[in-house]
C-alpha cells in the first residue's frame, strides 16, 4: 500500500511559508490505519516496550494503538496547564520563543522501557523535548518513532544517539 496516497500537503499552514502533512486522510481509511499500524509495530522490532509516549495532540492517535499492539501502556505528553496531578515540564527553543511540554511525575517509573511515537518529526524539538522528559523519570528510550519524517529539518540530529525511525521520508 502507498501510504503516501493518504497523506495531504496543505500549504501555508498553520503559517507562510509551511507545507502541513495532513494525516486525516490516512485515519479515515481503515485499511490505512491497520497497515500503518502494523508497520510501526514492525519498525518497534524486538524491544520489549513498557510505556508508549505520545505527544499532544496527533501523538495521541496511535501511540495508544500501538501500545495496546505492543502490550504496554501508553503515556500522554500534554501542552501545559492540561494535566491534572502532579507534574515535570520540560521548556524547548522554537524558531521564535520558547514551548513547554508536561508529563506526569508518575507516568514512568525507573527502568521502564519508552517508545517515543509522534506523527511528524520536523526540527526534532519536540521530541528531544519528550526524551528528556522521559530520562528524568529513570526510562530508558528504544527508540523514537514517527509516521512521517521531514529530513531536510534534521530533526535526527537533535536526538544524538537516540534510535529514531519514520515510515514515510519527505
Ligand atoms: P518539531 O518539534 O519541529 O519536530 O515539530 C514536531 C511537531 O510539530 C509534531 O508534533 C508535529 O505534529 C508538528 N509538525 C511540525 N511540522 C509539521 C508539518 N509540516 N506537518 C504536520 N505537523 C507538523
Amino acid at each position: 500500500m502507498d501510504l503516501k496516497t493518504f497523506i495531504r500537503d496543505i500549504e501555508d499552514f498553520p503559517r507562510q511559508g509551511v507545507v502541513f502533512k495532513d494525516i486525516t486522510p490516512l485515519l479515515a481509511n481503515a485499511k490505512a490505519i491497520r497497515y500503518t499500524l502494523d508497520r510501526l509495530v514492525e519498525m518497534v522490532g524486538v524491544h520489549g516496550v513498557d510505556k508508549v509516549v505520545g505527544m499532544e495532540s496527533r501523538g495521541f492517535f496511535f501511540g495508544p494503538l500501538l501500545a495496546q499492539r505492543l502490550n504496554a501502556g501508553f503515556v500522554p505528553v500534554r501542552k501545559p496547564n492540561k494535566l491534572p496531578s502532579e507534574k515535570i515540564s520540560q521548556t524547548y527553543d522554537l524558531e521564535y520563543g520558547t514551548d513547554t511540554l508536561d508529563m506526569h511525575s508518575d507516568a514512568i517509573l525507573a527502568g521502564e522501557k519508552v517508545l517515543v511515537h509522534d506523527d511528524v518529526l520536523a526540527t526534532g524539538g519536540t521530541a528531544k523535548a519528550t526524551c528528556n522528559l522521559v530520562e528524568r523519570l529513570g526510562g530508558e528510550i528504544v527508540q523514537c518513532n514517527f509516521l512521517i519524517e521531514l529530513d531536510f529539518l534534521k530533526g535526527r540530529d537533535k536526538l544524538g544517539e537516540t534510535p529514531v525511525k519514520a515510515l514515510l521520508n519527505y
